[in-house]
């Protein structure tokens, strides 16, 4: 049942301060609140999620590293201390730039939030190209929802090929096949790896987990192409010493319940018998980017990211900012710094109009730099001019991500879960319950409506050249 909205009082009663509504809890959303912590503003963030996620993480909670709570900690607790920021659970559904409103839904209940400053950093969904159909096959890695999904298929497709009677049947169970050779795919796939050869190695009588197949596939002829060819290449070999098979210049034509259909650069169609596919091979901007381009006029490319202007503003629109990988400026990348910076830049054009001040000159992103495990022990980082891999490579992605998980409990026992996964040969988190498992079928069964919010919005093709974190092609 849905309730007419709430609409919170015009004017604070705490005196009327300039009210900011953040749109997302995630990198840009919570960055920016955090910027604003000092300013003598009203901040309401809006967030579809009540915790913050720190998605570069999600692979380990699919392979049973991590625990969620480590990578998802509550926003309302990490807020707690920051006295003028109201955390609010809700998805935002209509922005009004004429009125100045924001209006969120949970449950039914819908509330409509006046702004004076709006900082929009809802973020990307999953894309299929325009095949929507494969995600009840293959599923993405966006949210603690999919990792959790995932974790149950990968645990649970060992716990099958147990009771499998043909070897046929075994095969199948036991392959696992990663759509997408960017950051992300590379590192489920070695994480998948690592867990079929070195994790469950003794935990099975019937079959033997080190004869997983692990199958790393895209339709690009290189690994991590945007970390440059080198690395690449090291990273493909990097690869198959752990156990994955790279399959380059594959197009998927199809996925079913029991296989994907491939085509070859030479046109060549075959078949892969897998019982678990993943995606990791397309983001298409949450939907709020079109309802601002209807309203500002502002263009939106088919991956659903809004142009702003040099300042992170919609054209006409000064007091709205759009930031994160709903943006698009300057072929930025969508990965988590432009976030957090672009987060942080629009805070300070807030403060520094309140105070009267002339504005900060254009967005300026620096890069710094990008990373991507393979397997224990066994990283690449490309700073640039420096690019390096192996074990230094390793440390400095593990200091790296310790940094900038939230919370100082959570970095305290992901250090000891790294221990246990990485020195050892244990993975803490191995718990799936059958609800994750069969979940997502029972709340496609909800309809569209499910759909809309799990893929970020209404579909569009993206284009073919990005993978999940939106830096590779696929
Ligand atoms: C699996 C994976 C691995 C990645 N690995 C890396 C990496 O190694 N390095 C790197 O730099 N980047 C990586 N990225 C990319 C990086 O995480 C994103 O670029 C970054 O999170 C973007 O920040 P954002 O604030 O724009 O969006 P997000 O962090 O996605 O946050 C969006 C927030 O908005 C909320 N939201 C969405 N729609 C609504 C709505 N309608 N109403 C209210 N709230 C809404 C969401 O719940 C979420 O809290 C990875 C991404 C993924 C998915």
């Amino acid at each position: 049942m849905t309730t007419s909205p709430v609409r919170e009082p015009a004017a604070p009663p705490h005196g009327g301060r300039p009210r900011v509504v953040i749109i997302g809890s995630g990198f840009g959303g919570l960055f920016a609140a955090q910027r604003l912590r000092k300013a003598d503003v009203d901040i309401t963030l809006i967030g579809k999620t009540s915790h913050h996620l720190f998605q570069p993480l999600l692979y380990q909670v699919a392979t049973g590293i991590l625990s969620e709570g480590e990578i998802a900690p509550s926003t309302r607790e990490v807020l707690r201390r920051q006295a003028n920021a109201r955390v609010v659970l809700g998805e935002v559904v209509e922005i009004d730039l004429a009125a100045r409103t924001v209006t969120s839904t949970v449950l039914g209940r819908a509330t409509v939030h006046p702004y004076d400053e709006l900082i929009v950093a809802a973020g990307a969904g999953q894309s299929y190209f325009g095949n929507d159909r494969f995600a009840e096959f293959a599923p993405g890695m966006k949210s603690i929802d999919d990792a959790l999904e995932l974790r149950g298929r990968i645990f649970g497709a060992f716990e099958l090929a147990e009771l499998a009677e043909s070897q046929a049947e075994i095969d199948r169970l036991l392959t696992f096949v990663i759509v997408g050779a960017g950051p992300t795919g590379v590192e489920m796939a070695g994480q998948i790896a690592e867990l079929a050869h070195r994790t469950l190695r003794r935990d099975f009588r019937h079959i033997d987990p080190t004869t997983a197949r692990v199958v790393l596939l895209d339709a690009a002829p290189a690994v991590l192409p945007s970390f440059g060819e080198k690395l690449g290449d090291r990273a493909r070999r990097q690869l198959g010493q752990t156990g994955v098979e790279v399959q380059l210049g594959a197009m998927v034509t199809d996925v079913d319940a029991d296989g994907i259909e491939i085509k070859d650069a030479d046109g060549h169609v075959r078949r892969i018998q897998a019982a678990t596919k993943i995606w990791a091979a397309g983001v298409q901007a949450c939907g709020l980017g079109r309802l601002l381009g209807e309203q500002s006029g502002a263009e939106v490319d088919r991956a659903g990211r809004v142009a702003v202007q040099p300042d992170l503003t919609l054209p006409g629109h000064p007091e709205v900012h759009v930031v994160g990988d709903m943006m698009a400026l300057d072929k930025l990348p969508g990965v988590a710094q432009v976030a957090i910076q672009g987060g942080r830049y629009a805070a300070d054009q807030i403060m520094r109009r309140l105070a009267g001040k002339a504005p900060k000159p254009p967005f300026q992103y620096h890069d710094k730099g990008s990373m991507a495990t393979i397997s224990r022990f066994h990283a690449v980082v490309d700073l640039g001019k420096l690019k390096f891999e192996g074990f230094l490579a390793w440390l400095m992605w593990l200091a790296l991500h310790l940094f900038y998980i939230v919370g100082f409990k959570s970095r305290v026992t992901t250090v000891l879960h790294w221990l246990v996964s990485f020195l050892g040969r244990g993975r803490s988190q191995r718990v799936a319950t059958q609800q994750q498992v069969y979940g997502r079928l029972a709340l496609e069964h909800l309809g569209p409506g499910w759909e809309a919010s799990k893929t970020g919005g209404p579909k569009v093709a993206p284009p073919a050249d990005e993978d999940v974190t939106g830096r590779q092609s696929a």
